[in-house]
């Protein structure tokens, strides 16, 4: 991969990194043979296919097909860049990296910059709430609203001031250039000239990302009315900040989430601080109404339960639904916290206390279940019209069951409750699933990023894989092997590199080859090739015999395209009458007749290709 950081310092990260606790932090990891296998976290599914080698260092997932190793993980996990992942390795494993020049520095430098003004951006408003006189109406806000000095620190709370420069002001003391600040989401350019701050007169919900760095923020309109906008305003869309993939509080909260494997998702950043400040650390917030499927995917590799526990309003919301539904759809078992008419987390905790909150969240109804009893409320059942639109809308959240088990459990409810027969209900259910798609399958659409590899001929598959093994198969496939025989050009980049690396004495390994690229095709090909259990732990003679195999298969197609291609140009050269050229043209291909190591070719025989 692209890198300036020196290779010797990479390997010490990989060294230092061990795959498996990686992984470990952010999903459940199952042992399975030599194995460990989970939920990918980045498809939805419900059986894992995830597949992490602990000898081999590398993942790999049967489902999507991605793969890798510590370092394409933590970039695909946390979207990183590669300087970025290594220098997060890097701490982690106590590493030191000696100065990171990043691939491509424009960008990755604009990031760093964003979030170095980030975190000048979180100071300058926690200053401001808690050291200003123009700050004290916020802080005595927070204080009477029984949010103690230590969680407004722990959240890193602050206050924009109300003029309309005040952090414009600062930073530019600072040396920061206005255009950065709009960049970074902090200020905006005025209509005519000049620049005004984004976030005026609100109390500042830093947004924390995994690695705890400020990505945005979150502000709340301290004097609601009046022309400072709306009373809940976010960061833009920066380069680090992406709404659709954040959680609030997640930085904090994964700990307790992983150790409970229980998640609890509410809607607002007071609601986050007044449960956490209760002791109930396991909360995030999502930072739009609805859920989106990336943090659904954060969410499910934490946690097998995620219960929500928004506002009877929010609660009601088609768009809640969907998200929810997208939830349940990565396999995460899903309950919704039927809070008191009116009442948020927050307003309720600090009017009931934390164990009074605790106690709902753990009688959560399922999803079903609730959307069933919500919709129930709605009609009058005793109206024949009414009915009818009833089992309408019955119908349409039936088909977003989970299983066939859920569905008839609830069908069967139903049926007894309306006092009709099951199984016209059943098959009216029929009629609609053929005509539309099930909620079921929303998540899955975004599989289709996955890009169809080509076809690859199961020799070469198989011959990388054997090569990968050991030095002995490598050096084998190094005597035999012609880089012609083979079609792919993914291959042959991996082919070259084993020889590579077989000719400076070292033992093929995948873990380190693939640092060598950055095409992640060839990267997933590799950890295909490596994970592939029917190929593990062969005899050394089958092994052997295997690879030879392998390559003469090669070898008879190629030679027979060769002598295809022959035959063509000989027909053309013979109606042209050029007997002479058709002598040359056999000397040259004499070598179609020869292998690499010098041996006479036979057409049709195998098995003697084993070195
Ligand atoms: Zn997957």
């Amino acid at each position: 991969m692209a890198q300036s950081i020196p290779e010797n310092v990479v390997e010490e990260i990989r060294e230092r990194t061990d795959l498996v606790d990686l992984v470990g932090e952010y999903l459940k990891l199952e042992r399975r043979g030599k194995n460990m296998v989970g939920l990918c976290p980045f498809h939805n599914e419900k059986t894992p296919s995830f597949t992490v080698s602990p000898e081999k260092q590398l993942f790999h997932c049967f489902g999507c097909g991605a793969s890798g190793n510590v370092f394409s993980f933590i970039m695909k996990m946390d979207n990183l860049s590669f300087p970025e992942a290594a220098s997060v390795l890097a701490r982690r494993g106590g590493v030191k990296i000696p100065e990171v020049k990043s691939s491509s520095p424009d960008k990755d430098d604009l990031k760093e910059k964003i979030y170095r003004i980030n975190k000048l951006a979180a100071r300058f408003y926690a200053y401001c709430l808690t050291s200003t006189d123009y700050g004290k109406k916020a802080l005595e806000y927070l204080l009477k609203r029984g949010i103690k000095g230590d969680t407004i620190e722990q959240f890193m709370l602050g206050y924009a001031p109300a003029d309309w420069t005040g952090f414009l002001k600062f930073a530019q003391k600072k040396g920061v250039s206005p255009d950065l600040m709009v960049k970074a989401g902090l200020v905006s350019p005025g209509k005519e000239r000049g620049y005004y701050d984004r976030f005026r007169n609100r109390i500042m919900f830093p947004i924390f990302d995994i690695s705890g760095k400020v990505a945005g923020f979150g502000g709340r309109l301290l004097i609601e009315g009046g022309k400072d906008g709306p009373k809940y305003l976010n960061s833009p869309e920066t380069p680090v900040f992406d709404k659709g993939s954040m959680l609030y509080g997640l930085n904090l909260a994964r700990e307790e989430i992983r150790r409970e494997k229980k998640a609890v998702v509410m809607e607002g950043y007071t609601d986050v601080v007044t449960a956490f400040q209760a002791g109930i650390k396991n909360t995030v917030a999502s930072l739009g109404t609805a859920l989106t499927t990336t943090q659904a995917r954060h969410l499910r590799s934490q946690a097998d339960t995620v219960v929500t526990a928004y506002d009877s309003d929010l609660a009601g919301e088609a768009a809640t639904w969907r998200g929810l539904t997208i939830l349940q759809s990565t396999g995460c078992r899903v309950q919704v916290a039927d809070l008191p008419e009116g009442s948020d987390p927050d307003s309720y905790i600090r009017a009931k206390g934390a164990d009074s909150f605790l106690n709902i969240v753990n009688n959560a109804n399922p999803l079903m279940e609730y959307r069933l009893s919500q919709l129930k409320k709605r009609y009058n059942l005793s109206s024949d019209k009414e009915r009818v639109e009833y089992t309408e809308e019955l119908m349409s959240i039936l088909l977003s069951a989970v299983n066939d088990i859920e569905q008839n459990y609830y069908l069967k409810k139903a049926a007894e409750e309306l006092n009709v027969d099951e199984e016209a209900l059943r098959s009216e259910l029929k009629k609609r699933r053929r005509g539309g798609r099930r909620y079921k399958d929303v998540g899955k659409e975004e599989l289709s990023w996955q890009q169809k590899k080509d076809e690859i001929r199961p020799a070469e598959k198989i011959l990388i894989s054997l090569m990968l093994q050991n030095k002995e198969l490598a050096q084998q496939s190094r005597n035999l092997l012609q880089l012609d025989y083979i079609d792919d050009l993914r291959v042959k980049e991996i082919v070259k590199a084993v020889w590579d690396q077989v000719a400076h004495g070292q033992r093929p390994e995948a873990d380190k080859l693939m640092n060598r690229f950055e095409d992640q095709q060839i990267i997933n090909l590799i950890t295909e090739a490596v994970t592939d259990p029917s190929l593990q732990d062969l005899p050394p003679h089958i092994a052997k015999r295997m690879t030879g195999d392998c390559i003469n298969q090669l070898y008879q197609v190629w030679v027979k395209r060769q002598q295809k291609e022959l035959q063509k140009r000989i027909k053309e050269l013979e109606l042209q009458g050029l007997d002479e050229q058709i002598d040359e043209l056999l000397r040259k291909h004499q070598h179609l007749l020869v292998r690499k190591d010098g041996s006479p070719y036979r057409l049709g025989e195998g098995g003697d290709f084993n070195g």
